[in-house]
């Protein structure tokens, strides 16, 4: 699980994303397959293959991949309404890029 994924190549421009954020450690972009009106993913520019791999070295990074996922749920009005964030770890759950990613999605309701 130490291959480099697409996110590499969109964090190395090789390929396009619709990029809404950046900063020195994660980059936020849409989703190319929304499952809902908002529909974004922040990583972090540094790889890590999933969460299981994270260690208390990266405490910091996650932290701010969630308050990315907030203040981007802000700019995007559907904070109040509320919204999901998700992060999908290994195969079981239903993890398909092995670089971590946190999925911020709303702009619908998500009874389930
Ligand atoms: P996961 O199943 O948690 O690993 O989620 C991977 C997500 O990456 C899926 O929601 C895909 O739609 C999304 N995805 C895959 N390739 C791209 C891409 N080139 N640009 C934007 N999103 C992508």
């Amino acid at each position: 699980m130490s291959e480099t994924t697409i996110f590499d190549k969109i964090l190395a421009r090789e390929i396009p994303a619709d990029i809404v954020y950046e900063d020195d450690q994660v980059l936020a972009f849409k989703d190319i397959a929304p499952r809902a009106p908002v529909h974004y993913l922040i990583i972090p520019k540094q790889r890590i293959a999933t969460l299981n791999d994270a260690t208390p070295t990266d405490q910091a990074l996650l932290g701010h991949m969630m308050l990315t996922a907030a203040q981007l749920a802000r700019e995007a009005g559907i904070a109040e309404d509320g919204y999901r964030v998700q992060m999908n770890v290994n195969k079981g759950g239903g993890q398909v890029v092995y670089h971590i990613h946190l999925h911020m999605f709303g702009g619908r309701p998500l009874a389930e």
